[in-house]
């Protein structure tokens, strides 16, 4: 029997990190969710403003608290590593976040790791993370193509699914994960194909390797093996600004 949904916050943001602690939820598995910024966290005007939006006053804490249905189905660890449009995302955040996600994932408890994010670079963002990460937990990216403040805003459930993602041990050891809009892509494969519908990603050939139907997860295929690359002590600036690297991230993997 799940509990009433009685979301505890052990305090506001603090030093970037936010705790999301649920009563008797000592068996659920470990989320940990690392907030890039993005649609998923942008205001517009009024619940009609689905272009034009900014990112204002809302975060990743913010985003927990809109959704506490989360406490559902993990115990989750909140982190704000940026806050930005996606479109303006650095080589910089890309080595925070990998080094954050390599953290997350080094902690026994943690059983995946969620990283919301603008969905212009996710594709780039999560294909970086495929080729570097080395851990085989869950890492589930997702995000957003209407704003919180919209009607009808598909960032809480995307989020929700997310979480249901990467608790489920069934997703690990396939990769880098980006789901949106009920479909789990390879970040092998995921590409985005539209600036404005939910469905905004598709897969570029190997079609999805999930679904999210209603409350089962059906997971249809699987990512090809991973290759990691050194990282972070051996990817100096130098080489992530050659053309050698970007040669690399289009051929390999
Ligand atoms: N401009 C936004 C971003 O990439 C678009 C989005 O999140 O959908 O941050």
């Amino acid at each position: 029997m799940l509990n009433s949904p009685q979301t505890a916050y052990n305090g506001a943001a603090t030093q970037g990190r936010i705790f999301l602690i649920m009563t008797d939820s000592a068996k659920l598995p470990k989320i940990v969710i690392l907030g890039t910024g993005g649609t998923i966290v942008s205001s517009g005007d009024d619940p009609l403003m689905l272009t034009g939006y900014r990112i204002k006053g809302l975060n990743v804490e913010t985003l927990l608290c809109a959704v506490p249905e989360l406490q559902y189905f993990a115990r989750i660890e909140a982190h704000q590593i940026a806050n930005i449009d996606s479109s303006s995302m650095t080589f910089s955040i890309w080595l925070e976040l990998g080094r954050a996600i390599e953290k997350a994932a080094a902690d026994p408890d943690t059983a995946g790791i969620v990283v919301t994010h603008g969905t212009d670079t996710m594709e780039e963002t999560a294909w970086f993370t495929h080729l570097t990460a080395k851990t085989q937990k869950p890492i589930v990216f997702t995000g957003a193509m209407r704003p919180a403040t919209a009607l009808s805003a598909d960032g809480p459930l995307n989020l929700l699914n997310a979480v249901r993602i990467a608790a489920d041990p069934k997703a690990a050891g396939r990769g880098v994960l980006v789901a949106l809009n009920d479909v789990i892509l390879s970040a092998r494969d995921a590409m985005k194909i539209s600036p404005t519908n939910a469905a905004a990603f598709g897969p570029n050939v190997q079609g999805p390797l999930g679904l999210i139907a209603g409350a089962e997860i059906l997971w249809l295929g699987l990512s090809v093996l991973r290759r990691p690359f050194p990282f972070p002590s051996l990817l100096p600036w130098r080489f992530l600004a050659s053309t050698s690297f970007t040669l690399m991230l289009t051929t390999t993997a």
